[in-house]
């Protein structure tokens, strides 16, 4: 256990397993149930460091694979005194492990994840038939070949820590395997295995300064998921995080949540981390059977490709996933706030009408007041939904977010 971590559980929900919570770093606390924002290459795409400021998250979460591959790489960040002083950001950095580049890059660009519409966003996935790979899955780690220059690199467990080692984050995430949806049972459970066996491995190798996080494998196999579970908590990892596929529908996910929580008793005590989801209606359905962090590339991506988050007084809703399409031509001759609730500088001082031209002309100006608004937007959710755990009124506010 590191001396430079805790976890403590300052308010339960009396009628759910919502809870509130105070993850203590060397840089910071950070209180929970929180979504935290993605800065993969160390930087939150269109925000300067002074926007990053005005924001003040709590945290952010950097991505590994990234920032080993990116110029100018782990090791030189590591001697410009790590990414906190890279970033100029002195709150908690959270790092994942590079596992899911092997998804992402890799089985990621296969037909059958496009035809199962895994990746969203037309733009991101090549669909000619000359499409590389860049990864090829070993026993003991993964081959990848850098997406920015195609030299190739080996990285397994022993590697994954050494990088976290350098980049200086306070929370470090397992290496693992991450199985697409769609697997076989038997497939699954290989990937399984070999996750977990990367996992002891990264136990074994961590800097023991960082928190590390194990995670819960198994995809869309219940039993699978009892088995990860049973494993990853017996093991003295500081936090227990959630990865892979959790199958097709809202519905499964929260099923399998609810067996995964259910044996989770071991670990009852640490911080739980649900890696890749973002969504209004998953965060009130993973935080009331007991998350506690969350990432998800959502926010952002959502913001630069026009999708503004609303809120139930402008007609947020499940139905509209809780975001309006900037673009359409109904917003500009808008001349109110994207959203009334919503108390970002976006806000403050433009207008639908505003954001709709910018969007429109493609100016630059956009893509920075839509991911000030967008991260803003889930800050301002995520505290309250903290301050009705406290308050005991957890269930009331997720009814109003949640109505039909
Ligand atoms: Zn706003």
């Amino acid at each position: 256990m590191t001396p430079n971590f805790s976890f403590e559980i300052t308010h339960q929900d009396k009628k759910t397993n919502a809870r509130v919570g105070i993850i203590k770093t060397r840089s910071g606390n950070i209180e929970t149930p929180y979504l935290v924002p993605i800065a993969t290459r160390a930087e939150i795409i269109s925000l300067s460091k002074e926007d990053i400021s005005a924001i003040s998250p709590q945290a952010i979460l950097a991505n590994t694979y990234h920032l080993h591959f990116l110029s100018p790489g782990d090791k030189e960040i590591k001697k410009l005194g790590g990414l906190h002083k890279f970033m100029n950001f002195s709150k908690p950095i959270f790092t994942d492990s590079g596992g899911f580049q092997a998804l992402s890059l890799g089985f990621g660009r296969t037909t059958r994840l496009r035809k199962i519409g895994f990746f969203p966003g037309k733009n991101e996935i090549k669909t000619d038939n000359k499409e590389k790979t860049f990864v090829t899955l070993k026993d003991d780690g993964i081959l990848f070949k850098s997406v920015y220059d195609e030299t190739e690199k080996f990285m397994g467990p022993k590697e994954s820590m050494q990088i976290q080692s350098n980049l200086g984050s306070e929370i470090i995430m397992a290496f693992d395997q991450c199985n697409p949806p769609g697997q076989t049972e038997e497939e699954t459970k290989k990937s399984m295995e070999i996750s977990h066996k990367w996992e002891l491995e990264s136990l074994k190798h961590k800097n023991p300064e960082q928190a590390l996080y194990g995670i819960i494998h198994g995809g869309a196999y219940p039993n699978l998921r009892v088995e990860s579970c049973k494993f990853i908590s017996s093991l003295s990892f500081e936090g227990i995080a959630i990865g892979g596929s959790l199958g097709k529908t809202k519905k499964e996910m929260y099923f399998l949540l609810d067996g995964i929580i259910s044996n989770l008793k071991e670990a009852d005590k640490k911080p739980r981390h649900m890696l890749g989801i973002g969504w209004v209606d998953d965060l009130f359905e993973c935080v009331e059977r007991g998350m506690d962090t969350f990432d998800c590339v959502h926010t952002t991506r959502l913001a630069r490709h026009g999708g503004l988050y609303i809120s139930p007084k402008e007609e947020g809703n499940q139905k509209n996933k809780y975001h309006i399409k900037i673009r359409k031509i109904k917003h500009a001759s808008e001349n109110k706030p994207i959203d009334s609730w919503c108390d970002c500088s976006t806000c403050k001082s433009y207008s639908r009408k505003d954001l709709h031209n910018l969007c429109r002309i493609k100016n630059p100006q956009y893509a920075k007041l839509a991911t000030i608004h967008n991260i803003s937007f889930m800050e301002k959710l995520m505290k309250e939904i903290r301050d009705s755990i406290k308050e005991n009124r957890f269930q009331e506010l997720k009814s109003y977010w949640l109505q039909k």
